[in-house]
């Protein structure tokens, strides 16, 4: 299998950028230098603005349903070139391939299901006070956008913004992820194959730092959005709000996962542990603070821990890899860090707690007992493959617990009392909540946090009206 080099593209056209520079691309199963992605220069980022401008003016006027058109050809072209985007993705990110295909048509659907609702961002009318007066509310799209977008969901994170962008009339600039440059490319390709017309849509790498804050400023970005950690989103959204420009954050989150006593213990192990160790933990809606009520919790540890001990580490390409490396090498000494810091402060590790292997950044799955919350691991989100497990005596203690922190992005429950399901729902300070499943994340539900986890939505009818001005125009006589 093969990584081709990473372009960038520009008013329609892929480029090596105009200084030629690029920056190496590293398989983190095996260490490997499978390729570079091309490093933008400053004059790459000014051709890219304009073209966004222009492109911006161009697709505006295109209808809605001509839009549609060519944005369900993208969707189609994605699921055609699954097994082909793919191998890419695991090469570069890690991941096991069924989560790799799976994302590449996920995104598929997402492009079609906003394509479609692009075709009813209707306005209304208001009745007026005087006769013969129309007052009519009227929704545009907010203009050339800037995105920035992270390594974990190389695909999902992009389209997410782009459909939104494209299916409202926007253009868009869009960072992509340096360490994996290659299945964003693939996306971007997608819908430069499928007719969207030059200068819609830019993708762009180098150094994040630089690119944000040359354009976020710039007059031509109207609107900023980006997904990565709390602390880089509020020095965005500070320069985004220097300048007044809209602004989408979806940012971090530590998620609690309460299990009550009347849980049903097989089904909260399975898929607490399915969505804990996937993409080996690297998931902004992760669950990372598993809290079991007390009558419960030597059950419940075991089983997780069994469950824990089962997941089949190793190069996401082999067909029974169930969890693949982190995404660098930098994430395997944040783990350390985790996990060293728990243990000094009393924590037992029950099972993984250590780097597996010495080649590819491989972690083991870690479950983690007697973890106090001065741990780092309570307060920092782990993002990556460690489970600390709580014991907690009862309702008000929990919820205390699970609105503890600054973050509100995803949080779950597991109980069979449909009382006990109404009342946790209600009490979660979290964008958004799961009970006794996982149900987060498709296309047409809303999907974004509260608190420092961010601000707005990139699922359902709230994703499109992020990249959407309200216009009033009041008019006598008609
Ligand atoms: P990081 O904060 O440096 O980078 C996260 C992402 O933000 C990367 O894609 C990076 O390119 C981008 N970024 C960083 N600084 C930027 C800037 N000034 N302007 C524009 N983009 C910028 O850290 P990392 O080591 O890559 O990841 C560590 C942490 O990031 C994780 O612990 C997690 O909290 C967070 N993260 C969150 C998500 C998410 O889905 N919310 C995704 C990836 C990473």
């Amino acid at each position: 299998m093969t990584y081709s080099d990473v372009s960038l593209m520009i008013d329609g056209a892929w480029t090596k950028g105009a200084g030629s520079r690029t920056i190496p691309v590293i398989n983190p199963a095996t260490e490997e230098v499978i390729g570079t992605v091309a490093h933008a220069e400053k004059s790459d980022l000014d051709r890219a603005l304009a073209a966004a401008d222009k492109g911006f003016k161009q697709w505006r006027k295109v209808s809605a349903f001509d839009r549609y058109k060519i944005m369900r050809k993208a969707a189609e072209l994605m699921r055609q070139r699954v097994d082909e985007i793919a191998p890419i993705m695991t090469m570069e990110q890690g991941k096991p391939l069924a989560e790799a295909k799976g994302e590449t048509l996920l995104a598929a659907d997402i492009i079609e299901w906003m394509a479609e609702e692009g075709r009813r961002t209707y306005g209304r009318i208001v009745p007026a006070r005087a006769e013969n007066v129309y007052q009519l509310v009227m929704k545009e799209p907010v203009g050339p956008v800037a995105a920035f977008t992270p390594w974990n969901f190389p695909i999902n994170q992009v389209v997410r913004k782009a459909s939104a962008a494209l299916a409202t009339g926007c253009s868009i600039i869009v960072k992509g992820p340096e360490d994996t440059p290659g299945a964003c490319a693939q996306l971007i390709k997608a819908f430069v194959d499928a007719g969207v017309p030059a200068g819609v849509i830019q993708l762009v790498y180098g150094v994040p730092s630089e690119i944000s804050e040359y354009l976020i400023p710039h007059p031509i970005i109207k609107k900023v959005t980006f997904t990565g950690s709390t602390p880089v989103g509020k020095q965005l959204a500070a320069l985004a709000g220097a300048h007044m420009k809209r602004v989408t954050m979806e940012l971090g989150g530590h998620a609690p996962a309460i299990v009550f006593e009347d849980a049903d213990l097989e089904q909260a192990v399975n898929i607490l542990g399915a969505n804990k160790f996937r993409n080996a933990g690297q998931v902004c809606v992760a669950p990372t603070r598993f809290l079991v009520h007390e009558k419960v919790y030597p059950e419940f540890v075991e089983r997780f821990t069994a469950y824990a001990k089962n997941v089949k580490v190793g190069n996401g390409l082999e067909a029974d890899t169930r969890m693949g490396p982190l995404v660098a090498e930098r994430r395997l000494h944040v783990m350390d860090t985790f996990v060293s810091d728990a243990i000094a402060k009393g924590a037992k590790i029950k099972t993984g707690g250590q780097r597996k292997g010495n080649k590819g950044y491989f972690y083991e799955p870690t479950v983690m007992t007697d973890v106090p919350l001065s741990a780092k691991i309570m307060n920092d989100e782990p993002f990556g493959p460690l489970a600390p497990i709580t014991p907690f005596k009862d309702f008000d203690g929990v919820v205390k617990e699970a609105n503890r922190l600054d973050w509100g992005l995803a949080a779950y429950a597991y109980t069979r009392n449909t009382k006990t399901a109404a009342a946790i729902g209600a009490a979660f300070e979290s964008g958004m909540v799961s009970i006794n499943h996982h149900g987060l994340a498709l296309p047409e539900v809303p999907f974004g946090g509260v608190k420092d986890s961010g601000y707005g939505s990139e699922g359902g009818l709230e994703a499109l009206e992020a990249y959407l001005n309200t216009k009033f125009v009041s008019q006598l006589g008609m």
